[in-house]
């Protein structure tokens, strides 16, 4: 769930390989600026009741099924998906006048924001929270949420101690825990109540918080180094005490600061957010994660699908589409290398720009069709692709709990739990791979959509949902996949009922008041988020966050730049800047930034 500038000023750094160096210096300055705005915190913090008569509380309208009939004329560009990263590319372009046909394969638009109803229960699916001051109209990620909303969204922050990093002894009751408040308010409480729990410990807190700044500070010299620079010239400049920062893994910044596992397994609490474990995750990513949240955590009023509702009639107001159970099974492309369209239920559809948002280990190795992918997959890309620590491998299982009661007599929280069996996670998490089917989960994420969510008591009177979430291992679940969903066998039901039991028995031990209402439960793994969300081996986050994967990026041309080796082909979505809404969202700018310059210019003149 990461969530940064990053990539967007990797677009407006990085495209001085193909067009004006006048346009480069804009976006280099453009980005800095960005890049600055979207982690301070606004002067002016105002919550917004943005409204527009675009809205559309309608959910029909991200419901359109594909037909022929539906497809507009003349397309400019198809997008395939329509997660926030394909919605914006497809709202941007549709503001500079493009006409865009947005294709999703499930039966609703928005990809990870989309929502399901099930027994009288509403439940999202992968947005929980988010930060970078978007409840601040002023704040660059509102901005850019307000754009291709047309300022429809509106957000409800949550607590001020958004999450809490717990640990508790399988067997041990709620007494026997140790739980650490997460607090947005760094400098008058989080710090203080850190060095109140580890008083020997002052030195390594305060080192941290100093190189999370570090990190924030050196962020644009970083990527202009390797954006602007030959390669020797860049590695040597890396090597330099700041910027090596950059190279590493969490795990080796924070041993250099403390040989205290409790207090190293407090500071990565949210490693889940990115999925890598300390010992792999790019310390880089770990402090974008910290500052992202340092103006607290954020929830959509009216739950995540508002996103797309409000997204789609920017779409359709410039002549495009949204239609989904349309699976994009092949780009077409022609003997000149130059993508022309897609093929869909065996209908070709075609269009100027094709952009696919599905991540590159599915749009290279199945979209693009065989004798076109040696243009891709050159040795160096699949060398890179093959590399575990580069490859994409993060799966998650969600429980979905639905709870008869209203949240204040039940004592809900408006927080995130994090709940862990030891605060050596990359033990927990060592010893969670090491046996098939295990149920020692090395963290389990709890969360009440209906608590966060302001509407939700007068759209659902009475009902509560509780996600709870944690690590599904693929290869676990691979031999289901091939059979139908909900039919896929006796064997993979009593698998899902061990994850079960063992995710009821956390939240119950956290929450004991519930135990005699919850009415609803459903459990989906990796296998099914292969299915609703299109994934490719269940990887939610898209390729690794670990310092080779970010190095691959940054030094590979067109590795997970938005733009191809395929002519009119260009990427968009995690991959081509990190994983979260925000990470999905920035690649949406930096790809319509890349098919338009008017859409690079008018989109980078609004942030500043
Ligand atoms: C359980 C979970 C919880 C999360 N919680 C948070 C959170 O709290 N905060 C946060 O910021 N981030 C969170 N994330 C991460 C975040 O949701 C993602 O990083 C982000 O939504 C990715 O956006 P995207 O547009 O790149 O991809 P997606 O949202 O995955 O969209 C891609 C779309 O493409 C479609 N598709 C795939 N193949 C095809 C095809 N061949 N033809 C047509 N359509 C296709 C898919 O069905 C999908 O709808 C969470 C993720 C998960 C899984």
């Amino acid at each position: 769930m990461i969530h940064n500038s990053f990539i967007m000023l990797v677009e407006w750094i990085g495209i001085s390989f193909d067009i004006t160096i006048a346009i480069t210096g804009i976006a280099i300055s453009t980005g800095l600026l960005v890049w600055y705005n979207l982690w301070k915190v606004p002067s002016v913090v105002k919550v917004s009741n943005a409204t527009d008569d675009d809205s559309n509380s309608n959910s029909t309208i991200a419901r359109q099924g594909f037909s022929m009939k539906k497809i507009p004329s003349d397309l400019d560009v198809i997008v395939i998906g329509s997660g926030i990263s394909g919605l914006s590319v497809a709202a941007i372009l549709s503001k500079e006048g493009k006409k865009v046909l947005v294709l999703e394969q499930h039966d609703v638009a928005g990809g990870n924001m989309h929502t399901f109803v099930e027994k009288g229960f509403e439940f999202d699916t992968g947005l929980h929270y988010i930060g970078g001051n978007i409840g601040c109209v002023k704040s660059p990620l509102r901005r850019q949420m307000d754009y291709i909303t047309n300022g429809n969204v509106q957000w409800s922050a949550m607590s001020d101690d958004y999450d809490v990093a717990i640990v508790c002894q399988p067997d041990g009751g709620t007494e026997k825990s140790e739980r650490f408040p997460i607090n947005k308010k760094w400098r008058s409480v989080l710090i203080p109540q850190l060095k109140k729990s580890f008083p020997k410990e002052h030195a390594a807190i305060d080192k941290h918080f100093d190189l999370v700044k570090q990190v924030e500070k050196w962020l644009p010299v970083y990527i202009a180094i390797h954006k602007l620079l030959p390669q020797w010239l860049g590695r040597r400049l890396m090597m330099s005490s700041r910027l090596d920062l950059f190279t590493k893994t969490t795990s080796s910044v924070l041993d250099s600061l403390t040989t205290n596992v409790k207090l190293k397994g407090v500071l990565t609490y949210m490693y889940g957010d990115f999925g890598e474990i300390p010992d792999r995750g790019a310390f880089v990513i770990h402090c974008l994660l910290w500052l992202h949240y340092h103006g607290g955590a954020y929830y959509p009023v009216g739950g995540p699908a508002v996103i797309a509702q409000s997204i789609i009639p920017v779409i359709e107001r410039a002549g495009g589409k949204v239609l989904v159970r349309a699976p994009v099974s092949e780009i077409v492309i022609n003997n000149n290398n130059t993508a022309t369209g897609v093929i869909v239920k065996g209908e070709t559809i075609m269009a100027k720009i094709i952009v696919s948002t599905v991540g590159v280990p599915l749009t290279y190795t199945e979209l693009v069709p065989k004798k076109h992918q040696s243009v891709l997959l050159t040795d160096t890309v699949q060398k890179v692709l093959s590399n575990p620590k580069v490859a994409s491998n993060v799966s998650l299982m969600s429980m979905f709990v639905g709870i008869e009661g209203n949240a204040t007599e039940l004592k809900l929280p408006n927080q995130n739990y994090w709940v862990f069996p030891s605060w050596d996670h990359n033990a927990n998490w060592k010893k969670y791979v090491s046996e098939k089917n295990s149920v020692s989960l090395p963290a389990v994420f709890i969360s009440f959509s209906s608590v966060k969510d302001s509407t939700y008591a007068t759209r659902y009177p009475n009902k509560q949902v509780a996600l709870v979430i944690a690590p599904s291992i693929f290869e676990d679940v691979q031999e289901y996949k091939s059979h139908r969903v909900k039919h896929r066998g006796k064997e993979y039901e009593a698998l899902k009922a061990k994850y079960k039991s063992t995710l009821l028995n956390i939240l119950i031990r956290e929450f004991p008041q519930i135990k005699n209402k919850i009415t609803f439960m459903d459990l989906g793994t990796a296998v099914t988020n292969d299915y609703y969300l299109g994934t490719h081996r269940g990887a939610v986050y898209g390729l690794s966050h670990t310092p080779e994967r970010f190095e691959a990026s940054m030094t590979m041309n067109n590795f997970t730049t938005p733009k191809t080796r395929i002519k009119n082909l260009y990427l968009s979505g995690q991959d081509v800047a990190c994983c979260g809404i925000t990470g999905a969202l920035l690649g949406g700018y930096y790809t319509a930034g890349q098919i338009s310059t008017s859409a690079l210019i008018h989109t980078a003149s609004m942030m500043i």
